[in-house]
């Protein structure tokens, strides 16, 4: 792969906080970045020297948008395979489209790893009421529908505890294809943190232990318990085979729910990850920067820890009024991400702390 040098523009479609922490990462390095998104003042968009406004469906300004940068990269998943092609075509886009277009489906993303040898969570592919309330039969109850594309953060999710539900959960998610799983008493949920390079070197951060509240990242802590360890183990070489077939290039995130020694797998994301925040701090190279290193052809940066333990938290919806309390920590580490309207269930910020350090 030919070198992106530091003083190069670097294109991120998405202008969330990912984005953010993408273009802060990559000024440190002396790169300059051009954000597309369609909102009017994307977080991303304040940090990054330029900033294009338009449509993810719009494969002209995506066009426009690739020719004026030297590598492009995303930190938004929902794009079409057209548009992205209509980018690609212009500037070298990684990671690559096949990863993303496996990611947007929730079915394809669930035979994609059982091809590699992994362990989705039971499952059925459901496309009616009828066929619902037979897969319920089937996988049993309690149980999650899931439609196949377009969810995040527990968005597009419903919950089923019997049988008699199916049709009032089928309205719910209103026709969209969906996949029912079954719902998983798991121990602990964690997930594998991975950077590759063009060359195909692999960095892997220790892995984070996860809390979700209501569907949305709570907090992430490492290093995760032992007990979790032969979890760990299973999943991290697993996401390494996923990461080597698709000649992956940037930070790969697979989600993970540990039951016993067992991986099974929950969901992939072929980006930078909030439970990847707290390698800020945390880690001798942040997610962030190995991600920008990665894309442009740089040697990726040591991935050990920082501190003997490290710990993440959210700071959503209306959390985010709790800085003054947050900042009389002075080993806190809190990062605002600049929305103005603290939506319930909106990522508004995060707070690291590193723990186990003399002096903290
Ligand atoms: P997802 O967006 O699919 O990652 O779901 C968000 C969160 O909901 C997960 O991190 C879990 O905490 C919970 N969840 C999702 N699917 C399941 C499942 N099949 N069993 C138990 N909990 C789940």
């Amino acid at each position: 792969m030919t070198i992106v040098p530091p003083g190069s523009t670097i294109g991120i479609v998405g202008g969330g906080q990912l984005g953010r922490m993408l273009a802060l990462a990559a000024a440190q390095l002396g790169y300059k970045c051009h954000i597309y998104a369609p909102e009017e003042a994307p977080p991303a968009a304040e940090v990054a020297a330029y900033f294009t406004r338009g449509d993810y469906d719009d494969e002209a300004a995506l066009r426009r948008f690739g020719a004026e940068v030297d590598v492009a990269t995303f930190e938004f998943e929902n794009i079409a395979a057209g548009p992205l092609a209509a980018l690609a075509g212009e500037a070298p886009l990684y990671p690559p489209c096949q990863a993303l277009e496996i990611a947007q489906d929730r079915l394809n993303e669930k035979r994609f790893i059982q091809g590699h040898n992994g362990r989705p969570v039971a499952f059925a592919a459901v496309d009616g009421e009828t066929a619902l309330a037979a897969a319920l039969k089937e996988i049993g109850t309690p149980a999650i529908l899931k439609t196949r594309r377009f969810g995040y953060d527990g968005k597009g999710q419903v919950r089923i505890r019997s049988v008699k539900e199916a049709a009032k959960a089928w309205k719910e998610v209103k026709g969209a294809p969906c996949v029912v799983e079954a719902m998983v008493e798991f121990d602990a949920e964690f997930s594998i943190l991975l950077c590759r390079s063009p060359e195909g070197e692999v960095a892997v951060w220790d892995s984070p232990r996860n809390v979700h509240r209501s569907g949305i990242l709570d907090r992430s802590t490492v290093p995760a318990d032992k007990a979790l360890q032969p979890a760990i183990g299973k999943a991290e070489a697993l996401a390494r085979r996923v990461a080597d077939s698709l000649d992956y290039v940037g930070v790969l995130t697979l989600e993970f729910f540990a039951v016993g020694e067992e991986a099974l797998f929950n969901e992939m994301a072929p980006r930078v990850h909030n439970s990847g925040h707290w390698t800020i701090e945390g880690s001798l190279t942040s997610q962030f920067e190995n991600h920008i290193r990665a894309i442009c052809g740089l040697p990726l940066g040591a991935v050990g820890l920082a501190a003997p333990r490290v710990e993440m938290r959210n700071l959503i919806g209306d959390e985010v009024t709790g800085w003054r309390e947050i900042l009389a920590d002075r080993t806190a580490h809190l990062h605002l991400y600049g929305k103005r309207e603290a939506r319930p269930g909106r990522k508004m910020g995060h707070v690291t702390r590193l723990l186990g350090l003399s002096g903290g």
